[in-house]
């Protein structure tokens, strides 16, 4: 047997099981109907002494996983900010898979080292990021901001004179760490992470944007090295910090700036959105995410940092055995990883498929789809919208506490569209989030008419 023949069956098994699935996502019920145990059960508990063939394994897996799945990728699914996957970015990510390159040094994969560097010089293109900004790609926000903080970290000590790979942290100048009330969980993490603790919070105005007077305040309160996070798409309001304003404040005071724009970003890629970034060209660092707005699968993350000195210092790996390229970063030196899948390249095949035009179009058609569903539910009884929706989250309330939460319970169970509970300025609320290629103004209305049933359902 050839080795594609040996390739071949699993294969041909995992194109017509993926396709069989993604024919279903945009009609079938949104929420699994199996729990954890219950695919445990059905994939069988025991490890075999030997297994079947690998087509076997493959329809068992989703015979018994399918059930266990959410159809994230429906155009009706609006909860928490996941994304969707385009057909190029799936045919791209299989790719990656196959290829199965090791994607740390240049001298070893040029191929896909090639098309990672366009993906990330496009990706300053239509985010309006500095052109010589270094950008990596990891696995998702979290660890583009964690990315983003260390060389920002390493940076303010060095000015203040302290060499964080010399002499360690322990000992070193205090770094003031400054984060918005409003910020994504995913900051703390990152912050903590990278040995800044939890973060002085600075008051937010009532959409969650970061107030400028409170910055000036903060950071008044102190002096020596110094790192501002700020945040370009609030997951409850979508709202943008003055991302200009902020930034000219915190670098007055020497400050080193973050953007968590892991959704929000990527309005500076429409015409129509744009002002909601202004001045994010100004800030040092920026972490955002691929398999939310962009629509590839997961994991793509993406971390870009303006001073690449500062980032190359902070996470590349030297060793003799790398034969790292002496005089041109290796993708190495922009993440915390060497060996990693080649996961730039959905990033590539999709923006050369969108074109800078079609990544306008998409963004657009995000934030359209969030008005449609804004205004269909303002337009039933008693239902309200609780913030100003700018961008693609809209955060719902339908009288008492106790009534919004029924509402979401019953569009959960109706199973056509579907919306996170959470808690906003002390209310129940159900956020609406868009951000799959396939919502559009007539499945955002399909949402719509899903809640209005809720609401009735919900008495
Ligand atoms: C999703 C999200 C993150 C975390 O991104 P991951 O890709 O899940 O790590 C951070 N910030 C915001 C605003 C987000 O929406």
């Amino acid at each position: 047997m050839s080795d594609r023949e040996a390739y071949g069956p699993a294969l041909d098994d995992a194109v017509s099981l993926a396709g069989r699935w993604l024919g279903g996502v945009r009609e079938e019920s949104i929420p699994p109907t199996a729990d954890v145990d219950q695919v445990k059960d059905g994939l069988g508990r025991e490890l075999p002494d030997r297994g079947p063939g690998a087509p076997e394994v493959l329809r068992r897996m989703a015979e018994a996983i399918e059930p266990g799945l959410m159809r994230i990728g429906s155009p009706r699914f609006h909860g928490w900010v996941m994304g969707g996957v385009q057909p190029v970015s799936l045919g791209a990510d299989w790719l990656v898979s196959a290829w199965d390159q090791n994607t740390g040094l240049r001298t070893v994969t040029p191929g896909v080292v090639a098309a990672e560097e366009l993906a990330a010089a496009w990706l300053n293109d239509v985010l309006g990021l500095p052109t010589t900004a270094e950008v990596g790609f990891v696995t998702g926000a979290t660890v583009a901001s964690l990315v983003g903080l260390v060389a920002a970290r390493d940076e303010v000590l060095r000015r203040a004179g302290w060499d964080a790979a010399a002499q360690g942290l322990a000992g070193g100048p205090r770094i003031r760490f400054l984060v918005g009330a409003e910020r994504h969980g995913s900051v703390d993490s990152s912050g903590l992470v990278a040995g800044l603790g939890r973060g002085r919070v600075v008051e937010a105005d009532d959409q969650g944007r970061m107030r400028a007077d409170a910055l000036r305040a903060a950071l008044a309160e102190g002096s020596g090295p110094a790192i501002v996070c700020l945040q370009a798409g609030n997951i409850h309001s979508g709202a943008f910090d003055p991302l200009g304003e902020l930034t000219d404040i915190a670098h007055e005071a020497g400050a080193w700036v973050h953007v968590d724009g892991a959704f929000g970003l990527w309005a500076a890629a429409a015409p129509g959105l744009r002002h909601l970034t202004s001045g994010l060209e100004r800030a040092d660092s920026w972490a955002t995410d691929a398999h939310k707005t962009l629509n590839v699968p997961y994991d793509c993350g993406i971390a870009a940092v303006a001073d690449a000195e500062a980032l190359h210092r902070a996470v590349a790996q030297h060793a003799a055995y790398l034969a790292s390229s002496a005089d041109v970063a290796d993708p190495a030196d922009r993440v915390l990883e060497l060996s990693r899948r080649a996961r730039g390249l959905p990033v590539y095949a999709t923006l050369a498929q969108l074109g800078r035009d079609g990544v306008a179009e998409l963004v657009q058609q995000l934030a359209d789809s969030a008005q449609v569903i804004a205004d269909g539910i303002r337009a039933i009884p008693g239902a309200e919208v609780l913030n100003d929706v700018v961008y693609t989250q809209v955060c719902a309330a339908f009288g008492t506490d106790e009534r919004t939460r029924a509402v979401g319970a019953a569009l959960l169970a109706g199973g056509d569209a579907l919306a996170s509970p959470s808690v906003w300025h002390g209310r129940a609320v159900l956020r609406f989030s868009v951000s799959n290629w396939l919502t559009d103004a007539a499945e955002a209305g399909r949402t719509v008419a899903a809640v209005r049933r809720a609401v009735e359902a919900a008495g």
